[in-house]
């Protein structure tokens, strides 16, 4: 047994010091970004933040309405080969850009892949979808999906320290995703005591990729636009978000009503809830490391992003970056031991 003495940080620890700016004004800042990859030789330009892909996220909808931002969808794995069929067959390509198509692991998964990538070349990017990117058997499945799609965008997970980024890249990711626990929905951390916090796992893990031309998402943690700007700021080059936009009419939770409120329901994807929705029951040798909520229903999702895309630029001019891309070098972060002041939250 070792212990690591020095301190892990999340986004709760740290606040991004405010610099001098020549920008006058919010609308001066860019958000999109242009990125080349280390295996594909496709680029992509857009706004780097992806809608997480679990079921009730990661939907055919949320692309359409995500796309119109210039903002990535990792679709869920559980659609099947049809309903792919008619999703594609009825987008333009502009929607298929902003498309990420998630897999499991099995053989059959496989298949599955090579046909829907058969469907249309406008498809460039690929998640293959594991809790545990520790895996031996995520490396060996991540080479055979390089070696069968030499030019696509594959990106894969989740883990949160270098040594796992660099094994990753190595065997044929593009980009990376770092996260183990921090997911709004997640209790792996209760469950199983493992986890990192998610700072630092950004910060580490981006310094790991970067050195090998990778990328990475962060993936999990964020509860407001600031930490999504702390996520870019600590050098993750995308940012994943589930809880964030949960609720909306693009989501395909169940919708309640009680005293005349409408709710949806969000759940993790190693939740009570999704097991016994995808295999019908909970089997005998695991837990279940997600939770089930209930949350406000809250429309489209278009106020949403608004609000999120604004929260950032303004994050940027605070900063002086006038590119998305600058936001890192320009990133110091202060330790502090309070955040919002919440006086008046209860009266909401
Ligand atoms: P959020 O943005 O909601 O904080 O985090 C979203 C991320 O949580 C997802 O992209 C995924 O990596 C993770 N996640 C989703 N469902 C579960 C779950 O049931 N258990 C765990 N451990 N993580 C989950």
């Amino acid at each position: 047994m070792r212990i690591e003495e020095d301190i892990k940080l999340g986004f709760k620890d740290v606040l991004i010091r405010p610099k001098r700016s020549t920008l006058k004004s919010r609308s001066q800042v860019d958000l999109i970004r242009s990125f080349s990859f280390k295996h594909s030789s496709s680029f992509w330009s857009g706004i780097p933040i992806i809608a997480a892909n679990m079921d009730t996220i990661g939907t055919f909808r949320m692309v359409q309405s995500l796309s119109t931002f210039n903002i990535l969808t990792a679709v869920h794995k559980y659609y099947s080969f049809q309903e792919w069929k008619s999703f594609i067959n009825s987008s333009s390509q502009d929607v298929l850009n902003h498309v990420i198509v998630s897999i499991g692991t099995s053989n059959a998964d496989f298949l599955k892949i090579k046909k829907i990538f058969s469907l249309s070349s406008d498809l460039k990017f690929i998640c293959i979808d594991v809790a545990n990117g520790y895996s031996e058997h995520v490396v060996s499945f991540l080479k055979s999906v390089r070696f069968f799609f030499p030019d696509k965008i594959i990106c894969t997970g989740n883990v949160v320290t270098g040594e796992m980024v660099e094994e990753l890249i190595l065997a044929g990711a593009d980009i990376v995703k770092v996260g183990i626990g921090p997911g709004s929905v997640c209790t792996t951390r209760v469950k199983t005591g493992v986890g990192y916090p998610q700072l630092s796992a950004i910060i580490e893990c981006a310094d790991a990729a970067h050195g090998l031309g990778g990328q990475i998402i962060s993936d999990g943690g964020c509860t407001v636009s600031g930490d999504i700007a702390k996520a870019f700021g600590g050098g993750a080059d995308f940012v994943m978000l589930g809880g964030m936009l949960s609720g909306h009419n693009e989501c395909e939770g169940e919708i309640i009503e009680e005293k005349s409120k409408k709710y949806m329901l969000f759940y993790g994807m190693s939740s009570i809830s999704a097991m016994n929705r995808y295999t019908g029951h909970i089997a005998r040798y695991r837990a279940s490391e997600g939770k089930t909520v209930k949350i406000p229903f809250r429309g489209s999702i278009d106020a949403t992003i608004r609000d999120i895309l604004g929260g950032l630029r303004s994050s940027c001019t605070y900063v002086g970056a006038e590119k998305l891309k600058e936001l890192t070098k320009r990133t110091t972060f202060i330790r502090v031991t309070e955040q919002e002041n919440c006086i008046f939250n209860t009266f909401k």
